[in-house]
């Protein structure tokens, strides 16, 4: 199969017109006006090229090359939603690199199963809360009713929008099951630009944590209270920060702890706070790992509020556990990198993905192409075509053998 990358320019161009902004970026809302002409553009090519489109209850879109049997399809897909002034890349290359090769794939004899490509609704979360919200649906993740009454910031509601915009679909229509389902993303970080790899196998997503932890103390005059009488809140909380950070720093692994956020009361310059209040982030691509992690970061906090007489409290707000990626199908993508002759980096996910949704349904894979200066969700954000090339080439090839192995 020989993939077009002029014609694959071609599209991605016109696409990153759609929205674009001053500095070269895109700002295409989910249900926007603007994301309404990137689906009816989409569809029209799809239209042009043959193949079938249908329309789910959430406004995903598949587009179907038939095959000549009757089989489970190899579904393709990413996202056409942008965060405000983003980049061109994220979720559009997935997207229309899957439309590329569903456009190859009429050059060659037909397959006997038919490929898809599906283009989800509202990935970025950047206007109706959820992030991956369209995926999360056909997987069960939400209910209907919670996806439809979702609002945005000026008080819409997802499924007013999904009907002004004309792509309330069918449930019928919805994706039920695949034989593997492929995301191409690009990477959103630094990692494979450093390593100098042009394609990351993506072997699954980090499972994240977090936390709102509180240390309370006694509030006092900043002037007249010996440091040695003190029980302040601020020292223990900054205690807790650098000590956790170090003994993550120490581990030398993929433990990756982040303090956003932080507050104080009364947060007033010559008061010693009674209350001293911040997050806690914990990502680790490993469940177990990840638990103990929370565990000892846990005791770390308690040991410093014994040491200094304060209390701390560390409340969970929410946990992701990671998500394994099929195995069979990060052989077959690497296999295809081999047979290419084209270098890879096997990693784990940081961001999170449709293909995480995906997963829940069936055989799940995604690689990803290097960002230029590992930036991502601004408008900067770039990969070279050169390198967009090779992990098209890689997951053609991989859908293309995954087809003639199909029973
Ligand atoms: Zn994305």
């Amino acid at each position: 199969m020989e993939i077009n990358m002029k014609r694959l320019q071609r599209r991605f161009y016109e696409m990153a017109s759609i929205g674009s902004t001053e500095n070269e970026g895109v700002h295409r809302l989910a249900l926007s006006d603007q994301d309404k002409i990137a689906r009816d553009t989409f569809i029209d090519w799809s239209k042009q090229a043959g193949f079938l489109v249908r329309i789910d209850d959430f406004g995903n879109i598949y587009v179907r090359k038939e095959g000549t049997a009757s089989k489970k399809p190899i579904v393709i897909g990413s996202h056409l939603d942008t965060v405000p002034k983003g980049g061109k890349y994220d979720g559009s290359l997935g997207v229309l690199a899957g439309f590329e090769i569903l456009e190859s794939l009429l050059e060659i004899e037909p397959l006997e199963t038919p490929v898809e490509v599906v283009v989800f609704t509202n990935e970025e979360g950047a206007r109706f809360p959820n992030p991956m919200l369209g995926s999360g649906a056909i997987s069960g993740v939400f209910s209907k009713q919670h996806v439809y009454d979702m609002v945005d910031d000026d008080g819409i509601t997802f499924e007013s929008e999904l009907e002004r915009i004309g792509y309330k679909g069918d449930k019928a229509n919805r994706l039920k099951e695949f034989e593997a389902f492929f995301e191409l993303h690009i990477e959103q970080g630094p990692v494979l630009e450093q390593q100098g790899l042009p394609i990351g196998l993506v072997k699954g997503i980090q499972g994240l944590s977090w936390h709102t932890v509180q240390f309370t103390g006694e509030s006092d005059h900043a002037g007249t209270t010996p440091i040695s009488y003190r029980r302040d809140p601020m020292q223990s909380a900054a205690k807790a920060i650098m000590r956790i950070g170090e003994w993550v720093e120490n581990l030398g692994d993929e433990t990756l702890v982040t303090f956003g956020k932080i507050s104080s009361l009364p947060n007033t310059i010559n008061v010693i706070p009674s209350e001293v209040t911040f997050s806690m982030d914990i990502r680790h691509p490993n469940k177990k790992v990840l638990l103990r992690r929370i565990e000892t970061a846990k005791t770390l906090i308690r040991e410093v509020a014994l040491e200094d007489d304060t209390q701390s409290l560390c409340e969970d707000l929410s946990l992701m556990l990671p998500v394994l990626f099929d195995e069979s199908l990060i052989d077959l993508l690497q296999s295809s990198c081999q047979q290419h002759g084209i270098g890879y980096h096997e990693m784990f996910s940081g961001a999170g993905h449709d293909a995480m949704y995906m997963n829940n349904l069936g055989p799940t894979v995604m690689l990803f192409s290097p960002s230029v200066n590992g930036k991502s969700h601004c408008e900067e954000e770039e990969t070279s075509w050169e390198d967009i090339e090779k992990s098209v080439k890689v997951l053609g090839e991989s859908v293309v053998r995954l087809a003639s192995s199909v029973r």
